[in-house]
């Protein structure tokens, strides 16, 4: 399938450098989407992002379904990635979407899971898995046995810091780890708590759609809950709009919304709509990696770069 709309312009993955090889075709949709995918896989040719002072961990969280929690985190991730940072993806969801899209496997029996992670029985370290796609992109799988955890937490010690305290600095540090990223499930429960109190930074995914912002309150007082009374750090850093489908008006209605709801938060970058971004998952494969030169693939890139010189301006 063609994507008829490059949307992003070629200057912006270019950066105004060198002329590359498939130049002289970029004149169709086609062409410039093969000269960007080139580029973007030329090793160095995403160019390079500045370095976190330390380590950023930030939780991806909407209680809301399907609004691309996962979509977000694993292209987030894969974006930062091919700019030379380390990252880590914590799937913190029992459905494991996110170890699926990153090519990470989570259904064989021995595997060491996020479970076993929280429930104290292995280090940091014996859970990362590295993906078979890129060096610097590292995963804690989630297994079916996480749907159990909810319940076993509650009678553990220390049971809303048992992420926090098993994200290890030493271990982050000798992967080289710039950025954890934690994928939550959809809901309020105990595994979102964790992932709250692990990180320092939440970023919320919205989706330009109907009742976009239900929910959304009763989010941001369970952020100021675990704020007050589990972890001072805690806020809400970056807001991005998701499937937004440019032939509707009330996608841009809701971008409208969400921007005069949380200003500056809001990235510049909205995600599209588009098929192939949902298809990538199905092989194994964030779009970065399935379909370079699309128009998916330049949004989340676009995404990760703005994420990235926020943090560091
Ligand atoms: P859950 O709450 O179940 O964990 P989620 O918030 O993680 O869901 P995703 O799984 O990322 O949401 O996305 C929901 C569905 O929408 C998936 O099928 C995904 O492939 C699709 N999707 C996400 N982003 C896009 C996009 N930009 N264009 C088209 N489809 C998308
Ligand atoms: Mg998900």
């Amino acid at each position: 399938m063609v994507d008829q709309d490059p949307g992003v312009s070629r200057e912006t993955i270019l950066g105004g450098g060198s002329p590359t090889p498939a130049q002289g075709f970029d004149d169709t949709p086609i062409g410039a989407a093969a000269a960007r995918a080139s580029q973007i896989l030329t090793p160095g040719g995403a160019g390079e992002l500045p370095r976190p002072q330390s380590t950023r961990i930030i939780t991806i969280a909407n209680q809301k379904g399907g609004v691309g929690k996962t979509t977000t985190t694993v292209n987030m991730a894969a974006g930062l990635a091919l700019h030379g940072l380390g990252v880590l993806v914590i799937d913190l969801d029992p459905q494991g979407n996110a170890s699926t899209a990153l090519g990470i496997d989570h259904r064989a029996p021995d595997i060491s899971s996020v479970y076993e992670l929280l429930l104290g029985e292995v280090r940091l370290s014996d859970a990362i898995q590295q993906s078979p796609n890129n060096k610097k992109l590292f995963c804690v799988p989630a297994t079916l046995d996480l749907a159990g955890a909810e319940i076993e937490l509650v009678s553990l010690v220390a049971r809303e810091n048992r992420l926090r305290n098993a994200l290890d600095q030493q271990t982050l540090t000798d992967l080289g780890i710039d950025y954890v990223l934690i994928d939550c499930p959809p809901s309020l429960g105990l595994l979102t708590v964790n992932a709250m109190v692990a990180a320092k930074e939440v970023l919320i995914p919205i989706q330009c759609e109907y009742y976009a912002l239900e929910g959304v309150g009763q989010l941001l007082r369970n952020i100021e809950l675990v704020q007050a009374h589990l972890n001072p750090a805690l806020h809400v850093s970056t807001v991005v709009l998701t499937m937004y489908d440019g032939r509707t008006k009330l996608a841009d209605q809701v971008a409208d919304e969400v921007r005069r709801h949380f200003g500056e938060k809001v990235l510049q970058t909205i995600i599209p709509r588009s098929v192939k971004v949902s298809e990538a998952p199905g092989f194994g494969m964030t779009i970065i990696e399935y379909d370079p030169g699309s128009r998916g693939s330049m949004s989340y890139l676009d995404a990760s770069r703005e994420l990235a010189m926020r943090g560091v301006n």
